[in-house]
């Protein structure tokens, strides 16, 4: 068996898409990018000696594994399903890992897609941020064969500290819309928290030096205390409308499987209020910012 790495189709170089590209290429794959916006794919290409795509088709064609990461159901169904999508040129010695945030009857359907030409398919939703990607700390939720996850962790590695096997097809995605619900009721219960501090007379860093350190002092608090602190500063690590992406397909899910979401259903307003206040294209710690009442 030989020791070179896989070559890696990495396919939606966002935020998230183009750091896990770097990664990969840092790992020692030989890489092939496409991306709707050619800026970015030569922008990342440039960086890895990747080869530029023309099509999610050709991109697929003849690699080892394609990675996609894509904004939402909507992309999803036209990067695989559309025309020159993955679908028309994965081969079955390729396995395609989603690592997108969408709704698992979206992923059941494209993966059945990609049954169908004799490729695999992964759903495999991640945990984390930009940050997680480029310090190898991301948590993968694998939804699908067990067989076909052991064969992508090594890649997986590379951008994660623990790849979690959690079910059959569309599992992956239930579970990171899970999760995503607990980490969005923290965003906004954190922002809430810290405007209830400063409205009531306690200094900004103190209040959050305190909510860092305490009961309430998660991962997300500790890595988002910058853009907390420093709204006017804040890095766009991942939208305001992404977030109501995410708690629309959330509540969507509660609905359907008839699990109650009255927390989810009250921050997806909140969101709403935010995005309409014209936020949406900033950074999600900018509810505070709303909530204290200052402009956009
Ligand atoms: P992003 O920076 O907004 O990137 C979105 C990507 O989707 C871009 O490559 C964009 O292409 C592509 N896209 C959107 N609509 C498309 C369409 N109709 N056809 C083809 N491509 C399309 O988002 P991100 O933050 O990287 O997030 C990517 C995914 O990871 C999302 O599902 C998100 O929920 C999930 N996620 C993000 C984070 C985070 O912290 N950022 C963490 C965990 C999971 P263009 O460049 O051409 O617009």
């Amino acid at each position: 068996m030989s020791d070179t790495p896989p070559k890696v189709a990495v396919v939606g170089l966002g935020r998230m898409g183009s750091a896990m590209a770097r990664r990969f290429g840092d790992a020692g794959h030989e890489l092939v990018l496409w991306n709707r916006d050619r800026s970015k794919t030569e922008a990342v290409a440039a960086d890895t000696d990747g080869k530029v795509a023309e099509s999610p088709a050709s991109a697929a064609h003849g690699v080892g594994i394609v990675v996609t990461s894509l904004a939402d159901d909507s992309a999803l169904g036209e990067v695989y399903l559309g025309d020159e999508g993955i679908v028309e040129g994965i081969g079955p010695d390729t396995i395609a890992v989603d690592t997108s945030t969408v709704d698992p009857d979206m992923v059941t359907r494209v993966g059945d897609a990609v049954d169908a030409t004799g490729a695999r398919f992964l759903d495999c939703p991640v945990s984390g941020s930009v940050s997680s990607v480029e310090s190898g700390a991301l948590v993968v939720m694998a939804g699908g064969d067990p067989e076909i996850v052991d064969r992508v962790e090594p890649l997986l590695s590379s951008i994660a500290k623990l790849v979690v096997h959690v079910g059959g097809r569309g599992a992956g995605s239930a579970c990171k819309l899970a999760v995503n619900g607990l980490v969005h009721g923290l965003n906004v219960a954190l922002s809430e928290a810290l405007v209830l501090a400063e409205k009531a007379g306690v200094d900004r860093g103190a209040a959050y030096e305190v909510f860092a350190s305490g009961a309430g002092g998660a991962p997300f608090v500790h890595y988002k205390r910058e853009a907390y602190e420093h709204p006017e500063e804040a890095v766009v690590a991942f939208t305001l409308d992404l977030v109501a992406k995410d708690l629309e397909l959330i509540t969507g899910l509660g609905s359907r499987v008839g699990a109650p979401m009255a927390q989810a259903n009250t921050g997806l307003e909140v969101v709403h209020a935010t995005i309409h206040a014209g936020l949406g294209g900033r950074d999600l710690s900018a509810i505070a910012v709303y909530l204290r009442g200052e402009p956009g």
